[in-house]
């Protein structure tokens, strides 16, 4: 790999015509650098762990398009199925043979989903499932975590007031207060704030949504016993449980955080993996929950892509690849033994660092604590840390998602050649951030 040109004069051109045509110069917020130095590279290509940009400067890769590409970038079995299927058409709103081998693929190697539908993004996988909470138990509110992401749809922008159990408080301009009053919104990790939630809306509340591996504000690693304590006060008070599993799903194991704690809930979504890279969402339940939606249930959702015949392809191909034998204990020892590493070096050096992971997700806290379980426990400051490692790594070939409150991922293509370079940059990095 050669060292990259700085200047990425084509990139900053790039965005500021982007700039012109779409607010912010970006279509979806955090690819914007607001949180790290220097603006967004603009991507030409990619190929296993490494990316291209349009001044021609080599990157490996972390943010794996935010995690669903567990392959890395272009495999060729996604590509080569792809391709096949395009030829014979992109799109007809009406069923296909690939839908079932998708589902297929998923529910007789799932043991936590009896039917599954697809629709096309995260977000909407998780706005069908609160409706089908919602519809199933016939009570509107819902309750949320502070510090899980769950999509961009109204019900779910809405964050913490002040308080141990309160009503949320829109986190977007544009949501109705009236949505938010739906919304409850406690701390993780937090039996009592649970408690108190069900006491105070006893028989009012229809679901409760969690990120089961909370990995959109940093990696808020949650006790199988807290997630048990959900299950079981869930199941108490007649309210579904859901896991939002569109970054843990299929990512810590085929079958996803569920398995991983051997918790069940009600009802899962996936996106992200599932799609191979293409547009895909799901969500998934048993059978008696699942015929609540429309054509059949009283429960509607619709789509017209959903299902489309090109996403189902790279999903069929790359979700085959996770089943073959030894695939994620490969990819776990491997990002295991490099967070181990990286946190021995950060250890022998005194830096207030500490790599957080699981499966093949890792995050950096820049902190002393040991354990962080709560959104609350992030100091913001840390995050100045992080902007800067960011940008010593970038200048060093290396590519983090543009924000200190992002998780990185390891991909199945990743080499230890790449990871020997990246540790390198990793400590040149931080010996620079920290002053040495
Ligand atoms: N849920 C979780 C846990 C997510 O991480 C995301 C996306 N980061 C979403 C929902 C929304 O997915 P999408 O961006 O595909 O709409």
């Amino acid at each position: 790999m050669s060292k990259p040109d700085i200047s990425r004069t084509k990139s900053a051109e790039l965005y500021e015509k982007a700039k012109t045509y779409f607010p912010g110069g970006v279509n979806s917020p955090v690819r914007a650098f607001k949180s790290v130095y220097g603006t967004p590279l603009f991507i030409e290509k990619g190929d296993g762990s490494h990316i291209w940009d349009a001044d021609g400067n080599e990157f490996i890769d972390f943010c794996c398009s935010w995690g669903p590409l567990i392959l890395g970038h272009n495999h060729p079995a996604v590509r080569e199925k792809v391709t096949e299927v395009m030829q014979k058409g992109m799109s007809f709103g009406a069923p296909t043979a690939l839908e079932n081998e998708l589902a297929e693929l998923i529910l007789n190697n799932n043991k936590y989903i009896e039917k599954i539908r697809f629709v096309s993004s995260g977000t909407e996988a998780v706005m069908s499932a609160i409706r089908l909470a919602r519809g199933y138990t016939k009570r509107d509110k819902i309750l949320k975590f502070e510090g899980c992401y769950h999509g961009h749809s109204d019900s779910l922008l809405v964050k913490a007031g002040s308080g141990l159990v309160t009503f949320g408080e829109t986190s977007s301009a544009g949501v109705p207060k009236a949505f938010a009053d739906e919304t409850i919104v406690v701390s993780l990790d937090d039996t009592k704030a649970l408690d108190g939630a069900f006491a105070e809306f006893k028989g009012e509340i229809a679901a409760v949504i969690i990120e089961p591996v909370p990995a959109n504000n940093g990696l808020l690693l949650q006790d199988k016993a807290y997630l048990q304590y959900l299950r079981d006060i869930c199941t108490q008070n007649g309210t579904m449980l859901i896991f939002d599993e569109v970054i843990s799903g299929f990512r810590v194991g085929f079958e996803g955080a569920a398995a991983y704690y051997g918790i069940q809930p009600n009802i899962i979504t996936y996106g992200k993996i599932i799609g191979g890279g293409l547009p895909v969402g799901a969500y998934g339940a048993s059978a008696e929950v699942m015929d609540h939606i429309s054509p059949i249930g009283s429960v509607y959702q619709a789509g017209t892509l959903s299902g489309n015949p090109v996403a189902m392809a790279a999903g069929i191909a790359q979700l085959s690849e996770l089943l073959k034998p030894g695939f994620y204990d490969d990819l776990h020892s491997k990002t295991a033994r490099f967070v181990n590493e990286v946190q021995q070096f950060v250890n022998e050096r005194g830096y207030p660092v500490k790599l957080f992971t699981i499966g093949s997700i890792f995050w950096f806290a820049f902190t002393e604590q040991e354990r962080i379980s709560t959104a609350e426990q992030i100091d913001p400051a840390s995050m100045v840390k992080f902007k800067e490692m960011h940008r010593e790594l970038l200048n060093r070939g290396i590519y983090m998602g543009p924000s200190g409150y992002e998780v990185g991922f390891i991909s199945s293509a990743h080499t230890q050649e790449d990871l020997e370079i990246t540790k390198t940059a990793i400590f040149d990095s931080l010996d620079i951030v920290f002053g040495k």
